[in-house]
């Protein structure tokens, strides 16, 4: 199962195991049992500490656990995880057996010392890229809270599973039988969502921040190279964000960006994160933005309102919220949203394995979306509204060659139909005859293009009609000490290394603008007394 070079690595992580560990296998006569049996084997004559059994009992076949000998703590997989949960695995095998975390210490603990009996459930697909987090981030729960358990099933691998309880997205997880949450989340996110008390001690914390020279609001690819140029001014700088990483955490392959041959998103993310750590940048992770307030006067201070009641202040502030994925905007989209109608075609088209399926949007990304489907699904309808495609030649001449895609033109979307738990079909009216039409599916795959994140600035900023903030060539939005850069902006093209470029801009830009403006004595912290460091 696992290639030379592979076992040579793998032998190489379990020398980190510190306690014997054992895989207990639960098989049945099929071929995914055999294959399991045999990846186990492999990975247990890597190591002393790893025994393998085969007298495991789960009613799911082929799974197994992974036990700390003579204790209960303990991870489970339902499946085969290679592909995206390779790195589950082998983080799984060695956290099981001692290896500590990397994550903060305070996460850490707070992690063990939830009170409760939580048993979590997670359908992924071995394609998708937002799932490992997710299986990484309750693996590493159940390791160190044992009243914690976790199991993670290949969604494709358990079919009928899947759909009695209705799965069609990935990452999906239950809690104790119930749906928890969809998408991506990362140990945080979990931990601040079962930790009830957590969203007011972060306010606590917020509020007893000084002021900062600069703030970055947003910690995507442009929020990042801000922060980095700023810190490297010596000035002292704090990124909040909603979620670190931005759209890069939900990209599959990058291969455009100069100098780096290929990457994945989540690794970028990941190299975004430790690079701004790395500088002496405050990072508030998990905070979203609601409200800016602008400095009344040049040099002044302004503030930035946070969903969770605080606030922080600033010399200058720049936006860097990014976008998010575009809706339909027709009945029935938000109904069955997750239970049919998706937005990551990578993530969940093998959910829909032999169903017919629907794109919504002939542009680039609709285009390989449908490209990619049609290798798993029975059939893909692409829908453009206008009177044709508009993605490449190339991508187009690929779609043109596959037999089990049909394009329909200048038709519009006008209801999501389904049976009140998931899809069954698509309303659309051809815009030529005016005829209204009807589709049989089971899954929409909506790529119409992106939303800028830029509602809560109405009444601070100007904005574009398209809703994003307008800038000059130095990222100077209208507002004094306000900068802006990246898909959130009127800049032309939206791409990682053109964020990365604007951020670098707007934070020099602003750095020009607190030596030009220096804090007047006046400025203080408006509100309630912020502590100064
Ligand atoms: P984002 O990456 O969107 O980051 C925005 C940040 O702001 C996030 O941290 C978000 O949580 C935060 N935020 C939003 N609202 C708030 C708020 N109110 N308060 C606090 N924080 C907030 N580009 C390429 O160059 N190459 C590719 O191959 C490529 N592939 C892509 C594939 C997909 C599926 C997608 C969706 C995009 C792809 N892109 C690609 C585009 C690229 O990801 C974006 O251009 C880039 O991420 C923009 O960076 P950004 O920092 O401006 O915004």
């Amino acid at each position: 199962m696992l290639d030379q070079n592979l076992k040579t690595q793998l032998a190489a992580y379990l020398e980190k195991l510190r306690v014997p560990i054992e895989l207990v296998a639960s098989l049945d006569d099929g071929e995914k049992s055999r294959e399991l049996e045999a990846l186990l084997g492999e990975i247990a004559s890597l190591s002393d500490l790893i025994t393998l059994r085969l007298d495991g009992d789960d009613a799911r076949k082929p799974s197994f656990a992974i036990v700390r000998s003579g204790s209960d703590v303990a991870v489970r997989f339902a499946g085969i995880p290679l592909g995206h949960e390779f790195t589950s695995l082998v983080l799984a095998l060695l956290q099981v057996g001692g290896h500590p975390s990397k994550e903060s210490q305070e996460l850490l603990e707070q992690a063990a010392a939830l009170d409760g009996d939580f048993s979590f459930e997670t359908y992924y697909s071995l394609s998708c890229q937002n799932c490992p987090d997710v299986v990484q981030a309750l693996n590493l729960m159940a390791v160190l809270n044992p009243r914690i358990k976790h199991v993670a099933i290949d969604g494709a691998l358990f079919q009928d599973e899947v759909e009695r309880r209705e799965v069609m997205a990935v990452p999906t997880v239950f809690l104790n039988g119930e749906v928890f949450d969809q998408g991506r989340m990362d140990l945080a996110q979990i931990v601040a969502k079962l930790d009830t008390n957590a969203g007011s001690r972060d306010a606590d914390r917020i509020r007893a921040r000084a002021p900062y020279d600069v703030l970055v609001v947003g910690g995507g690819p442009a929020g990042a190279a801000a922060a980095i140029y700023a810190a490297r001014k010596g000035i002292r700088t704090g990124v909040a964000a909603e979620r670190f990483g931005g759209q890069v955490l939900d990209t599959m392959g990058i291969e455009n960006l100069i100098a780096i041959d290929h990457t994945e998103g989540p690794r970028l993310a990941a190299a975004l994160d430790a690079n701004v750590r790395a500088n002496d940048v405050d990072v508030m992770n998990l905070q979203r933005a609601t409200r800016l307030v602008p400095a009344d006067e040049v040099g002044g201070l302004a503030e930035v309102q946070l969903a969770n009641g605080a606030s922080l202040f600033a010399r200058t502030v720049i936006l860097s919220t990014g976008a998010r994925w575009r809706q339909m905007g027709v009945p029935g989209e938000e109904q069955y949203r997750n239970k049919g109608v998706a937005y990551c075609p990578h993530c969940d088209g093998p959910l829909f394995k032999g169903k017919r399926v629907a794109v919504i949007g002939g542009g680039n990304s609709g285009i390989e979306a449908a490209i990619d489907l049609a290798g798993i699904v029975a059939h893909v309808t692409v829908i453009e509204f206008a009177d044709k495609l508009r993605a490449d030649e190339v991508l187009q001449r690929k779609l043109r060659s596959l037999p089990n895609v049909e394009v329909v033109l200048n038709g519009q979307s006008t209801e999501v139909l389904g049976d009140g738990r998931k899809v069954t079909g698509l309303s659309y009216r051809d815009r030529v005859s005016g005829e209204d039409r009807q589709l049989d599916l089971d899954g929409i795959f909506v790529q119409i293009g992106l939303l800028p994140n830029t509602e809560w600035l109405a009444d601070a900023i100007e904005l574009s009609p398209r809703g994003e903030i307008v800038v000059d060539a130095h990222g100077r939005t209208s507002a004094h000490g306000v900068f802006a850069a990246g898909d959130a902006t009127t800049v032309p093209y939206k791409q990682i290394v053109v964020a990365l470029g604007a951020g670098a801009t707007a934070s020099l830009a602003a750095f020009d603008h607190l030596i030009r403006h220096p804090l007047p004595a006046s400025a203080d912290v408006p509100g309630e007394a912020a502590e100064t460091a």
